[in-house]
């Protein structure tokens, strides 16, 4: 493995568990800095603003784009503004931690070119028929959203090969070791 990389980009396709993955790794490796996503979204219950994402207001999205503050942004599943801010990123690769994003395909897109020494790696469900079952199990959307995020799956998982590395979430035991190794992290 090549040098560890100070930012790491995690993308892949809905409900194939980035969530459960980022968390087991942040557990592992406390030194890991996970980016806190803004975006424009409703909260879902239990999460928290400031720890899962920074929930925002259309214009307050709008206005942080213009600034300059975001490193990358993109309208997710056609519906809501998703974006990394900046500022902390770069203060904690400044101070020596490793970071994560966990964004959207066209988000990645960004950060590859602004960042082309970032590390770009895809998870990816076993099979796509596992990847229905995850979702509709998981049950926190309805069947006309199900359906849009699948349709954005569909694409994401075509451009996987855009990626420098695919992590297959089989067991997220692995899937985690092999991410820590990716980002050097063991
Ligand atoms: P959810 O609504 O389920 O929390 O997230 C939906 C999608 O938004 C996920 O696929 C996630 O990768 C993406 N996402 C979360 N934060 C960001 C971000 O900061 N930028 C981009 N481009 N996508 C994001």
């Amino acid at each position: 493995m090549t040098e560890a990389p100070a930012l790491t980009v995690l993308a892949g396709p809905t409900a194939v568990g980035k969530g459960t993955v980022v968390a087991a790794l942040k557990e592992r490796h406390p030194d890991l800095r996970v980016s806190v996503s803004a975006t424009t979204r409703p909260p879902r219950p239990g999460e928290i603003d400031g720890a899962h994402y920074h929930f925002v207001s259309d214009e307050e999205f709008d206005s942080m784009v213009e600034s300059g503050d975001m490193l990358e942004w993109a309208l997710v599943h056609g519906r809501n503004k998703y974006g990394t801010p900046r500022r902390p990123v770069d203060r904690a690769i400044a101070q020596g931690h490793p970071v994560l994003l966990e964004i959207d395909l066209d988000g990645a897109r960004q950060v590859r070119r602004t960042r082309p020494d970032a590390r770009f790696v895809f998870l990816a469900p076993p099979s796509w028929e596992e990847l229905e079952r995850r979702l509709v199990s998981r049950g926190t959307e309805d069947g006309a959203e199900q359906r849009r995020r699948l349709e954005t799956a569909r694409v994401e998982m075509r451009a996987s090969a855009e990626f420098d590395h695919i992590v297959v979430n089989d067991s997220v035991e692995r899937a985690v070791s092999e991410l820590a190794a990716l980002m050097g992290l063991e």
